[in-house]
């Protein structure tokens, strides 16, 4: 009996997946991955230029909150490639070029691209309130990036699509894998169907976040006001853009509690910090 075409497609899917998949060198886990990290980052890249030009950048020589977004960026890196070279892991950084932006909008949103391209919307500084708060809210998006959660969607969404990247066939270039990108990453994210995190890919960002804002010198503490006031703002009238992908349920507020004993391992308050 021949198998059906359906079926072949199912095979090759399976097959596909299986050359795909690769474990994370952050969290351990095998995770979808069809796209390589080089050509995440050299999309981002550019996405994030584009975004840039096409948005109002606050300087951080004329503004005190986009010399703080800056300030608490460099904390976060330095932790971050503190913790990745105690790991033995820093080849796994080689590609980042850290960039922190602060835009002019009233949306209540913050993103980070692959290769370390963060962008933080004026809008969200309400609600953070203090630079630990931010701290939390950029570990947290940063994680998401450096566990490749993007390709892992991304990988998932071509998949379901039938875009495929058989035998390591480069897919940059396919209007329909840039549409892809638009669609899991921030700045295009308004436009078609948003793909939430799951919750196994919260976790991770919320675990991994906390632990790079206490090395970064803020109290990751300041995580469970913070979804509290988030949560407070999904029951108004205009729910904060962030929540379109981040859900404020309870039960993060208690595995926020979870985690901290872990997290307050690595902090050390900074002298400067508020
Ligand atoms: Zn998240």
């Amino acid at each position: 009996m021949k198998p059906s075409v359906k079926k072949i497609g199912i095979i090759a899917a399976f097959s596909m997946m299986a050359a795909a998949c690769s474990q994370n060198a952050i969290t351990g886990r095998s995770q979808l991955a069809l796209l390589s990290e080089t050509e995440l980052q050299t999309m981002a890249a550019t996405e994030y230029r584009q975004f840039l030009n096409e948005n109002k950048v606050v300087s951080a020589n004329a503004s005190k909150d986009a010399e703080m977004v800056r300030r608490v960026g460099q904390r976060l890196t330095a932790a971050i490639n503190e913790y990745y070279s105690g790991k033995g892991l820093g080849k796994e950084l080689e590609g980042y070029k850290w960039e922190y932006n602060l835009v002019d909008s009233r949306e209540v949103n913050a993103w980070a691209m692959p290769g370390g391209k963060i962008v933080v919307y004026s809008g969200l500084l309400p609600v953070t309130q203090n630079e630990a708060a931010l701290a939390v809210v950029l570990g947290h998006e940063i994680t998401h990036a450096l566990a490749h959660h993007g390709n892992e969607r991304m990988s998932q969404a071509m998949l379901a699509q039938g875009i495929g990247a058989v035998g390591g066939v480069l897919t940059s270039g396919n209007p329909k894998v840039s549409a892809i990108f638009n669609n899991v990453y921030g700045p295009g994210a308004q436009v078609g169907v948003l793909l939430p995190n799951s919750r196994k890919q919260e976790l991770e960002a919320d675990r991994y976040g906390l632990i790079f804002t206490a090395l970064a010198g803020y109290n990751p503490q300041e995580a469970v006001p913070l979804w509290e006031r988030m949560k407070q703002m999904s029951q108004g009238q205009s729910p904060p853009e962030f929540l379109s992908t981040h859900p404020s349920e309870d039960t993060r507020i208690q595995k926020l509690q979870d985690l901290m004993p872990e997290a307050l391992k690595y902090y050390k308050p900074l002298q400067s910090s508020k």
